[in-house]
């Protein structure tokens, strides 16, 4: 199979360059480059791990640049595959990071909390979502243990700035605003670079989108797992709803997404977005003919394997997607809990 290219060059100062993601199906991390009058700034810096820094290193070099010359850091979001990298681009190049206020705390979160405090939560959380308690053991067990957690991304970088959506970022010669996306995380940004698509494309410039809007797949909506948060406060499939809605009005002439290609159309992608929601809120009140836990709903759902090869830290996660959607549809009106039940089932309203 022929080698992928690494970098590719976007026209009007912006570079991307593949940053593998190792042992992951979505293989690969689109990391941009953006050229301003006072030094090349990045989006996203990669998942931590050897072969993604030098794949990296070597993609700056490919854009004739080094690491060194960096200026800024621009974070979409905290996840791993997005900022892993970014602690290890500051310590060579001095340059700043910046990401939205609501991941800044994910991180800071993140960074303060013992391990045993996570286990405990998700153990407690999925218990109250009607896990089995063969699931949650060996959780509470963890917690009890003390035993620390093997994920990467357990100490992610503080940023030095945090960015006020709506704001022109202070990118000298460039005419980029930050869009704040929620839903995917609570401080998921778009950057969007307001100048005219340098091949003459029709529309309003292009829009770095980040994990929000990508060609292909749709990005995982779960709750927003903040043990400092009062249950059942946010709504993270009604935030990220929202904020296609606001991407579509943007109507960018290209969109470049941190995964997959680039993309032309982002109202039509939106459209198709939005719809697969609906359709799936739809499927899912069908099911809550009968009341269901949010596990028992996760187990009905279609996921792209049967439920019983699903592994158990991805059931993880798709009881915090079940949830989402519950939210959802209680916010709606759609469903309601069941008074006196424990675990919590939802019933859809008539
Ligand atoms: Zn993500
Ligand atoms: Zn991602």
């Amino acid at each position: 199979m022929a080698q992928a290219t690494q970098v590719t060059d976007h026209g009007g100062g912006v570079h991307s360059i593949r940053v593998p993601i190792p042992d992951n199906p979505l293989g690969h991390t689109l990391i941009h480059l953006l050229d301003t009058d006072a030094g090349p700034v990045l989006i996203d810096t990669g998942w931590d791990d050897p072969t993604s820094w030098a794949a990296l290193t070597a993609g700056l070099t490919a854009c004739g640049t080094t690491v060194t010359d960096l200026t800024g850091v621009l974070i979409t979001h905290h996840h791993p595959d997005h900022h892993g990298l970014s602690a290890k681009v500051r310590e060579a190049s001095g340059a700043w990071i910046a990401m939205h206020e609501a991941d800044a705390a994910v991180v800071r979160r993140t960074r303060e909390n013992p391990p045993s405090r996570w286990y405990a939560y998700m153990g407690a959380k999925l218990a109250a979502a009607g896990a089995p308690e063969a699931h949650v053991a060996p959780l509470l067990a963890a917690a009890e243990a003390g035993r620390p957690r093997r994920l990467p991304g357990l100490d992610p970088a503080l940023p030095d700035r945090t960015v006020t959506p709506g704001d022109l970022l202070d990118l000298p010669g460039r005419r980029l605003r930050a869009i704040w996306t929620p839903g995917h995380t609570p401080g998921h940004l778009c950057l969007h670079l307001e100048e005219a698509h340098p091949a003459g494309l029709p529309g309003n410039g292009r829009l770095f989108s980040g994990d929000h809007v990508l060609p292909g797949i749709t990005p995982h909506i779960g709750l927003y797992e903040d043990p400092a948060v009062e249950e059942g406060s946010t709504d993270p499939l009604g935030d990220y709803l929202d904020s296609l809605e606001r991407v579509g009005r943007l109507a960018p002439a290209e969109v470049l997404p941190a995964h997959q290609h680039p993309f032309t159309d982002a109202p039509a992608r939106v459209r198709e977005l939005l719809e697969h929601h609906e359709s799936r809120l739809t499927d899912l009140r069908a099911l809550l003919a009968t009341p269901l836990t949010p596990w028992q709903l996760a187990e009905r759902m279609e996921w792209n394997r049967p439920w019983a090869d699903i592994p158990y830290g991805s059931r993880n996660i798709a009881v915090s997607e079940a949830e989402a959607h519950l939210r959802r549809l209680v916010k709606l009106g759609r469903a309601e809990t069941v008074a006196g039940s424990d675990p919590v089932t939802y019933v859809a309203t008539s």
